[in-house]
């Protein structure tokens, strides 16, 4: 049995999912009663806060 090399090899930072690792998702904005859609507004992705990474929890 040959011996293995050890490698600690650290896998990359899994992606965060709602932002795809931007950091930002894009939300749809809408206004009014009948919450008619105005345009996109980017913010910070409250899952990984703006980092890209999927937070390990
Ligand atoms: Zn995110």
């Amino acid at each position: 049995m040959a011996a293995r090399k050890a490698r600690t090899r650290k896998p990359p930072a899994a992606q965060c999912k709602p932002c795809k690792g931007t950091g930002e998702v894009s939300r749809t904005v809408r206004v009014g009663r009948k919450h008619r859609e105005v345009g996109e507004q980017t913010g910070l992705c409250l899952n990984c806060f703006g980092t890209g990474e999927q937070p390990t929890a």
